[in-house]
């Protein structure tokens, strides 16, 4: 769309617009930044422009504005845009499970996912714990266990899972938490019991790919190789050839030999580009259509609507309660894997 290139230009050093690689052609193409999650957040402290346009779901935009300067407006084209794993983890229970876990004496640590609220990334920060990335999470939990007698994983249970089983840390030592009943049934922590403690969250879009799909995507392309993302279930992970955030995904194409085929266990908007961008080269194949409802609501529409009335536009914002400790996680992230 002309209009938004136009926008751009006349906008010129006070704009920043960041996509992550879930967005769709049509946005991602108007990004001066494309990334995973760790990666944008990573360029938010050195961005100087006045306007940052986040293109993605909504804790992304969140962590941007934790992240950026006073005098900088952090943007989001349709802020109804969320992310189904982040709302399964409310803060006020997630605390009610940390202290029930900790009532024993056991220091246990939470590390959150950066799919989460501010205000659960405010209380690992009050607790003296951070945030991960799907990109960084085994050095986070590395990190974490070192802090304390235990970790307390949120909310993705399955990203928590997949990381702590590559340390070798065993289904045993790990609990997937029953949070019902406002944590009524969590146990304090234990000598010789878990000590990775799992929130029961997942993502409903990697939920859909099944172990039965992968071994009837073996039968069917025997050469191929299968990377997934680590939400995925940890059958669909031991099954893959490997497993890693969005950029591992999208270089595991880039990388693959001519003629080859690679099956990508993601969402759909990002293995269809790559499948169209690799076209001729390598053959990339989807394991199901799964789109992301939320990433998909940012258009050429909104985002040019949000452009034409920027100086308007109602900012993204975290009460100062909320983000400085928030702030704290996650900037223990960054130091922690600068
Ligand atoms: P990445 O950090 O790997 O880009 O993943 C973000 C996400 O929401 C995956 O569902
Ligand atoms: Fe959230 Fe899953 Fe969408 Fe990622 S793909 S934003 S985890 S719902």
């Amino acid at each position: 769309m002309s209009k938004i290139s136009a926008l751009i230009e006349k906008l010129g050093d006070d704009l920043a617009i960041l996509a992550h690689h879930y967005q769709t052609d049509a946005v991602v193409r108007h990004a001066h930044f494309r990334g995973d999650s760790l990666e944008l957040a990573r360029r938010v402290p050195d961005l100087s422009a006045r306007y940052i346009v986040f293109c993605g779901v909504h804790f992304m935009a969140e962590s941007a504005a934790i992240l950026a300067g006073k005098n900088q407006k952090v943007l989001i084209p349709d802020p109804s845009a969320g992310c189904v794993m982040a709302e399964m983890v409310p803060a006020d229970l997630a605390e009610e499970v940390l202290t029930r876990l900790r009532a024993g004496g056991k220091k246990i640590i939470p590390l959150t996912y950066v799919n989460s609220s501010a205000a659960v990334k405010a209380l690992c920060g009050r607790f003296g714990g951070s945030v991960c990335t799907s990109a960084n999470a085994p050095k986070m939990l590395e990190w974490a266990l070192a802090q304390g007698d235990g970790v307390l994983f949120l909310p993705d249970m399955n990203l928590g899972r997949n990381t702590a089983r590559g340390f070798g840390i065993s289904p045993q030592e790990m609990r997937v938490l029953d949070v019902r009943q406002k944590g009524a049934f969590v146990e304090p922590a234990e000598t010789g019991g878990p000590r990775i403690f799992l929130w029961p969250g997942c993502c409903a879009v990697h939920f859909k790919f099944k172990a039965e799909d992968i071994d009837r995507l073996r039968r069917e392309y025997p050469d191929a190789r299968i990377v997934v993302h680590p939400e995925c279930d940890p059958e669909v992970v031991q099954r893959a050839d490997g497993a890693g955030s969005t950029t591992y995904l999208i270089k595991a194409v880039e990388n693959a030999p001519d003629g080859s085929t690679v099956i990508v266990g993601t969402e759909w908007n990002l293995v269809n580009r790559l499948a169209r961008e690799h076209a001729g080269r390598v053959t990339v194949l989807p394991i199901k259509d799964a789109v992301c409802s939320n990433m998909v609501k940012t258009t050429e529409e909104n985002l040019l609507a949000l452009l034409e009335n920027i100086e308007h536009a109602e900012p993204v914002t975290v009460p100062e309660e909320i983000a400085v400790p928030a702030a704290r996680a996650l900037e223990t992230m960054l130091k922690v894997c600068r």
